[in-house]
C-alpha cells in the first residue's frame, strides 16, 4: 500500500508507525500515513533550524521569486491536487478546486513580501539621529491544520511565514494528508532550499513534541476549540507565540424584508456545501417572525430533496460524504438528540445510501425547525449537513441570541434594509460578518479570524495579521554625529523642549 512519508530537510523520511487513510466515499483504506514520535519531530526542528540563517539572509525579493514559481506550480498541478483532496476528504471536485484557488490567493499575497516587511523610517528624530522599525523573522515556526481544508489552511500559514524569512514545520491532519505533502514538495521544486519547508505527520504525540520543542518560536493552529484552547495554553506556557483558531456555530439572520429565494439559494451552499464540514458553514438560520421561517423552510425543502449526493470524485455533484465513520456517527447522534429534545425534523437525511458506494459515510441534508437555545443541536458545533431554524421576534432578539453564543466565527444578515444591516454589523460580537453574503470569508489581503471561543490569541490568520504574527518588530535608533558635534553625558531623559 502507498505510504505517505514525512518530508524533512528536503528528503522523504519513512516512519516506524503508520496510520490508515480512508476514502470516505467507499469506506476503503487507500493509503497509510507516517505517525511521528518525538524523535522525528526533533529531526524536523533541527532541519528547519539549520536552514534558517541562510533563508533569513536571503533578500525578500528573492524569497518572493520562489513564491511566484510556487503559484505557477500549484496552478500547473491543480488537477492532481484537486483529485487527492477530494479522494481523502470526500468534498466534490469543484469544491476542492475552489479550496485550492483560495489557498493560491495567499501565495499571491506572499509574493508582495518585500513591500509588506519594508518597515517604517523616521529621519532626524533627534540631533543627527534617524530611527527605523523593521520586521525580522522569528526562526522556526510550526503549523497544525485540520482535515476540512487540507490544502487551503496550510496555505494560509506557510507561504507568508516562509516569505517573511522563517522556516516551517507543517503537521497536517492525519485524515487527509497527501495533498498537503504534495503541495509542500512543490514549494521546494519552486526553489525553497532544503529544510525551509518540512512536513511531519501524525497526531497528538507529534503536536505535543512541537509544542514542547524549545527551538519552535511560534505556532499556528486551526482545528476544534478544545484542542485550540489546550494548544494555546501549552504553547504560551512554553514561551511561544501562538494563534489557535477553533470551532464555530455560524448564524444567518433572515429579516422579513429579505429576498427569500436569494437567501434560500445561498443558504443551501453555505449550509450543505462540503457536507457542512466548514468552519464558516451556516448551521443556524435565525428567522425574524413565524411567517419568515415558514417561507424560508418552504423554499429550502425542495432544494434539500434535490441535493445531488455521491462520491466526491464524480463530477457534477453537490455534496459528498462525511470524513470518517466516527464523524458520521457523531452527526447522526446529534440528529437523534435534536429529535428527542423536541425540535421538528423537517428534512431527514438519515439512512441515505448511494448506489455503488454502500460503505461510504453519507448523510443527506437535514433541516430542523423550532430549535431553541437550550438544545444541544443549537449549542454545539455539529459539523455536518444539518441546518437549524430558530424563530425570534425581532432583529434585536437575533443579535442578543448570537452574542450569547460561545462561538463568534462568522455570521450573516439577509435584508434589504440598510439601517438594519449597519446596526447588525456594528453590534454583533462575531469576527467575520456578511450582509447578504452567507460565507464572509475574507480575501487573502484581509485577515481571517473569529471572536470569543473561535480564536485564542491576538492576531488573525493570513493577510496583514500574518505578517505581524510571523515577524518581530525591531526599532533601531542610529546617530552619526558630524565631526564638530560633541556629545556629552546626559542624566535625564531628553525633554524634547
Ligand atoms: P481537530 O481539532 O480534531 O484536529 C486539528 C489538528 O489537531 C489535526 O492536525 C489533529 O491531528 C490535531 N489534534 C487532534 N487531537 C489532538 C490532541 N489531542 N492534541 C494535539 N493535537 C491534536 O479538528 P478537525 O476535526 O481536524 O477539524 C475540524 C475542526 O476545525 C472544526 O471544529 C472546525 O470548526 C475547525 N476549523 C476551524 C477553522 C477556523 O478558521 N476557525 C478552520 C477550519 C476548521
Amino acid at each position: 500500500m502507498e505510504q505517505v512519508t514525512h518530508f524533512i530537510g528536503g528528503e522523504r523520511v519513512a516512519a516506524e508507525r503508520y496510520l490508515d487513510i480512508t476514502n470516505p466515499s467507499t469506506g476503503a483504506v487507500i493509503r497509510q500515513v507516517a505517525d511521528a514520535d518525538g524523535t522525528t519531530v526533533e529531526q524536523a526542528v533541527a532541519a528547519a533550524k539549520a536552514a534558517f540563517p541562510a533563508w533569513r539572509d536571503t533578500p525578500p525579493a528573492k524569497r518572493a521569486q520562489v513564491m511566484f514559481r510556487f503559484k505557477q506550480l500549484l496552478e500547473d498541478n491543480a488537477e492532481r491536487l484537486t483529485r487527492l483532496i477530494s479522494e481523502e476528504h470526500g468534498k466534490v471536485l469543484e469544491d476542492a478546486l475552489g479550496e485550492l484557488k483560495r489557498g493560491i490567493e495567499n501565495v499571491e499575497y506572499a509574493c508582495g513580501v518585500p513591500e509588506l516587511v519594508k518597515g517604517e523610517y523616521s529621519h532626524n528624530v533627534g540631533p543627527s539621529i534617524d530611527a527605523w522599525s523593521n520586521f525580522q523573522p522569528l526562526g522556526v515556526v510550526a503549523g497544525i491544520t485540520p482535515f476540512n481544508f487540507p490544502a487551503m489552511v496550510p496555505l494560509w500559514m506557510y507561504p507568508m511565514a516562509i516569505a517573511c524569512g522563517n522556516t516551517f514545520i507543517l503537521k497536517p491532519s492525519e485524515k487527509d494528508p497527501t495533498s498537503a505533502l504534495a503541495i509542500a514538495e512543490l514549494l521546494e521544486e519552486a526553489g525553497a532550499p532544503k529544510g525551509v519547508i518540512n512536513v511531519v505527520h501524525g497526531g497528538r504525540e507529534a503536536v505535543e513534541a512541537l509544542l514542547d520543542a524549545p527551538d519552535v518560536e511560534a505556532l499556528s493552529f486551526v482545528g476544534s476549540t478544545p484542542i485550540a484552547e489546550a494548544i494555546y495554553s501549552r504553547g504560551c506556557a512554553n514561551g511561544k507565540r501562538v494563534q489557535a483558531l477553533g470551532g464555530a456555530k455560524n448564524h444567518a439572520v433572515v429579516l422579513p424584508d429579505a429576498d427569500i429565494d436569494n437567501a434560500a439559494n445561498t443558504l443551501m451552499g453555505a449550509a450543505y456545501g462540503s457536507c457542512g464540514e466548514r468552519c464558516m458553514a451556516i448551521s443556524v438560520a435565525v428567522c425574524v417572525g413565524d411567517e419568515t421561517a415558514e417561507r424560508l423552510i418552504e423554499a429550502l425543502r425542495p432544494k434539500i430533496d434535490a441535493l445531488k449526493i455521491g462520491a466526491g470524485t464524480q463530477p457534477g455533484l453537490d455534496m459528498g460524504p462525511l470524513v470518517t465513520a466516527e464523524h458520521r456517527d457523531k452527526v447522526l447522534g446529534f440528529i437523534d438528540d435534536g429529535v428527542a429534545a423536541g425540535a421538528e425534523l423537517v428534512a431527514d437525511g438519515r439512512g441515505l445510501t448511494v448506489p455503488g458506494h454502500e460503505q461510504g459515510f453519507f448523510i443527506g441534508g437535514c433541516l430542523f425547525d423550532k430549535v431553541s437555545a437550550d438544545m444541544r443541536i443549537y449549542q454545539e458545533e455539529i459539523f455536518g449537513p444539518v441546518l437549524c431554524v430558530v424563530r425570534v421576534d425581532s432583529l434585536d432578539a437575533a443579535i442578543a441570541l448570537i452574542n450569547a453564543h460561545e462561538y463568534g466565527n462568522g455570521t450573516c444578515l439577509f435584508t434589504g434594509d440598510g439601517e438594519a444591516a449597519r446596526r447588525f454589523a456594528d453590534q454583533i460580537q462575531v469576527g467575520m460578518v456578511g450582509i447578504n453574503v452567507p460565507l464572509p470569508v475574507p480575501v487573502a489581503y484581509h485577515s481571517f479570524g473569529g471572536w470569543k471561543r473561535s480564536l485564542f490569541g491576538d492576531l488573525h490568520a493570513y493577510g496583514p495579521d500574518a505578517v505581524r504574527f510571523y515577524t518581530r518588530r525591531k526599532a533601531v535608533s542610529q546617530r552619526w554625529p558630524a565631526p564638530f558635534e560633541k556629545t556629552h553625558a546626559e542624566f535625564t531623559f531628553p525633554s524634547g523642549g
